[in-house]
């Protein structure tokens, strides 16, 4: 027994889930909800606050048991909550540069300085993500000069700014009525690099920049049965830089809508259309799967379909992405009716079929009128707006040579 949910119910898991879904679950909504991905920061905050306690069994059983102000009388310092997601993740996070939360004037202070990640989104079709593929990415990014090796220039011709000392800003102090502001600018000096190299000793290659861009194809693994919002990392491919190194090239998995198949976790759905026969009498229907088969299913007849009944066929889900164990494919049918039968074939039917149920009885007193049964006007609903995401254009960098 928990004395409160709040941190459950902000991760959506039951109060007695294990560390693997309270993982889980942190995982799916810091993805969706990362600031630099266009969520709430203060949600963010909250739900990675929330993780940080329940991923801590120490701290988790203090929450049960006392709820939060039993956390509090510890006195435990917060996380960044964009360290917490870069562990998670692994490397600098999207972005990468930290102070996103700002305000908290922390430094992150965790192994040496990296370059920010390079995030690219890759739209996969279903097809592919059942059956696995290799695709191949080009990204541009910065590499260290080779002539110089960094350096910009001539071995001693680097100097420091020492109007700066090399730091790149300049700070200057203003009266404003009451208030002394401390102003940051970019060294006029040096404009902001912190040093100078003589025009004539700057590096030929690079133009004393230090790197170059250079183009490089990744080849990225789609395993069988990866999801929507799973991330292939590519340590250290990220911008080269001589003060820091190099971040990653993070790709995400993006699940491209399929127009047949719909997918929950490892089962896959689709609606298959059945004509009334069919349905009444039995016979049989296809399905294309996503790989180079087609399954054929049997309907034996003197059962009936009815609309709208959901099937199953068990082991033609997607495969798994650990063992490839295939999940089930959901049949929901659909029946077909016809626009409208002979007459001649009326009798036939009346003998096949149940007969009609008989009209309803009224008291005396309630009036009979007869009516007519007209279409109703359908379009007069209107259609529904087509609001797929278009493909990511944060990233220009990185280009799809071969999806
Ligand atoms: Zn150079
Ligand atoms: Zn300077």
């Amino acid at each position: 027994m928990v004395k409160e949910t709040k941190f459950y119910d902000l991760l959506e898991v039951p109060p007695n889930a294990s560390e693997a879904d309270l993982k889980k679950a942190y995982r799916k909504k810091a993805l969706r909800l990362h600031p630099d991905k266009g969520g709430d920061p203060e949600l963010f905050k909250e739900v990675t606050h929330a993780y940080e306690i329940l991923s801590d069994p120490e701290k988790r059983e203090m929450y049960d048991m006392r709820g939060e102000a039993g956390l509090s009388e510890g006195g435990m310092g917060g996380m960044d909550p964009q360290d917490l997601f870069s562990q998670l993740f692994g490397g600098g996070g999207f972005g990468g540069g930290g102070g996103f939360f700002g305000g908290g004037g922390g430094s992150r202070s965790q192994g040496p300085r990296k370059t920010k990640d390079l995030v690219h989104r890759v739209h996969v079709s279903l097809e592919d993500l059942y059956k696995g593929k290799t695709t191949k990415l080009a990204l541009t990014r910065n590499v260290i000069c080779s002539k110089c090796k960094g350096k910009g220039g001539k071995e001693g011709a680097v100097r420091t700014c020492h109007s700066c000392n090399g730091r790149g800003i300049k700070v200057s102090m203003r009266q404003m009525g009451p208030m002394i502001q401390q102003i940051q600018s970019a060294c006029d000096e040096c404009s902001g690099a912190g040093e100078i190299i003589n025009a004539k000793d700057r590096c030929t290659h690079c133009k004393g920049k230090k790197v170059l861009p250079e183009k490089k194809f990744l080849e990225v693994h789609i395993d069988k049965g990866m999801k929507g919002g799973q991330t292939v990392h590519f340590r250290g491919e990220s911008d080269q830089s001589p003060t820091a190194e190099p971040g990653d090239v993070v790709i995400v998995i993006e699940e491209k809508p399929h127009d047949r198949f719909k997918r929950q976790e490892n089962d896959l759905i689709i609606e298959v259309e059945l004509d009334l026969l069919t349905a009444l009498a039995g016979g049989q229907f296809a399905i294309k799967h996503l790989d180079d088969r087609a399954l054929i299913v049997h309907l034996e007849p003197g059962e009936v379909i009815k609309h709208g009944d959901l099937k199953v066929i068990h082991g033609q889900g997607m495969p798994s992405q650990r063992h490839h164990e295939p999940g089930d494919l959901y049949v929901k049918l659909d029946v077909k009716f016809p626009e409208s039968i002979d007459l001649e074939a009326i009798p036939l039917l009346e003998r096949a079929l149940p007969p009609r149920k008989p009209l309803q009885t009224f008291d005396k007193n309630v009036i009979l009128e007869e009516v007519n049964l007209d279409n109703t006007d359908t379009r007069a609903r209107g259609g529904i707006a087509d609001d797929r995401m278009d493909e990511d254009t944060d990233e220009p960098r990185v280009q799809c040579a071969n999806q």
